[in-house]
């Protein structure tokens, strides 16, 4: 069992649940990273004492050391920083919660350090999964997800042969704007899409559960974390979050992993694997929700899901363009210059135009990243 955590991305979402689950189990935080909210970092850091403290925007630095200051952290900051706490000797496991393509290279660090990694950072195999896959094998680093739906197919496949696996069933809550027609999503807000029915997350990652892009981005990271063919997953839509996701074996039995919708779960099976100890969440009453429901998507209304789809199928630096343009037109989307329907539009367009080439070095994930980016903003600026 771990006795260590380092944590990037600690004032977010995944990070705070993280530490509350780091303080209930006695695991030591020995380093602490966030973007830009460097009182709340200095806040965690009064309380968990690391030592090392980051901020990835290096703008916010000598914020840092002001808040900081007396604590006998070392201080660090941006993407040395990232690097620096992904590879520290006093941490047993790195928690990547970072939210971006900007995780892959503190997650590329780490595998090259041989430290396991717990990963909540999606791009990370979406856009370097090749690169990261490889690494891990050749390392012999094990990648335990801390997605909802990957940690429920990762504990499904405990105790049973992975080559007896047939396919899996990836669910999927649907959003906020589940059954809508494109019409009606055409005047939906920014306020209208951070608004979802189970989960509280990061305003990206929401954005992303309104698009169905998340669900693409899951698409992808289920292909390379579990070495899967595309005809071997399947999505559907379960709206209340209780089936975190499914595995058929060859015998036609279906096994699934259920719970709360409470990321305290996966992120605890995480840091603790392979130990199942009691976890600060709800217990999960089924006759509470009596009903529990299962769709098929609306891959043509919910065009970021089948453009991630297709990227994933095309390989190369087409899953690194479908993302970048995504977070570049999100980001827009929050800033309230496009409306919902475009960030699809631009996603899919960044795949129609942009040249897909053979991804083998973490340079190839960045030109494509930065094409993709620029591509969205020239799109935007018309
Ligand atoms: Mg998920």
């Amino acid at each position: 069992m771990m006795n260590s955590v380092a944590i990037l991305g600690s004032t977010g979402s995944i990070g705070t649940q993280a530490i509350a689950v780091a303080l209930k189990h006695g695991l030591r935080v020995t380093a602490l990273a966030a973007n830009t909210r460097v009182d709340e970092l200095a806040e965690q850091a009064r309380l968990l004492k690391p030592d090392m403290l980051c901020i990835a925007d290096e703008t916010r630095y000598s914020a840092l050391k002001e808040a900081a200051a007396g604590l006998g952290c070392r201080l660090l900051a941006g993407m040395d920083g990232l690097c620096e706490i992904a590879q520290q000797q006093k941490s047993d496991i790195l928690l990547n919660s970072v939210v971006g393509m900007v995780g892959l290279l503190p997650t590329l660090t780490a595998i090259n350090a041989k430290k396991p990694i717990a990963l909540a950072n999606k791009e990370t195999l979406v856009a370097g999964g090749a690169l990261v896959m490889n690494a891990a094998a050749k390392n012999g680093v094990p990648i335990f997800p801390v997605d909802s739906e990957h940690s429920a197919i990762f504990q499904c496949l405990q105790g049973n042969r992975r080559e007896q696996l047939k396919k899996i069933i990836l669910t999927a809550s649907g959003g906020p704007f589940f059954g809508k027609t494109k019409e009606e999503l055409r005047s939906m807000t920014v306020e209208d899409a951070l608004r979802h029915p189970n989960w509280s997350m990061g305003s990206k990652i929401t954005i992303d559960s309104a698009t169905l892009m998340n669900k693409g981005l899951e698409f992808i990271e289920a292909r390379w974390l579990f070495d899967l063919a595309p005809d071997q997953i399947e999505i559907v839509v379960h709206r209340q979050s209780v089936l975190h996701s499914a595995v058929v074996y060859q015998d036609e039995s279906v096994i699934g992993q259920m719970g709360v919708p409470d990321m305290k779960i996966p992120i605890q099976y995480a840091l603790l694997y392979p130990e199942r100890l009691p976890c600060p969440t709800k217990p999960l009453s089924l006759t509470d929700y009596g009903t529990l429901t299962f769709e098929k998507p609306d891959y043509e209304t919910f065009e970021c899901l089948t453009a991630c789809i297709r990227a994933s199928m095309t390989g190369g630096t087409a899953p690194v363009t479908a993302n970048g343009a995504n977070e570049a037109a999100v980001a827009a989307f929050l800033a309230k210059k496009i409306g919902f329907l475009r960030i699809g539009e631009l996603v899919t367009a960044a795949l129609d135009t942009l040249p897909v080439t053979p991804l083998t070095c973490y340079n190839d994930v960045v030109r494509a990243d930065r094409a993709a980016r620029d591509f969205v903003a020239e799109q935007i600026a018309g």
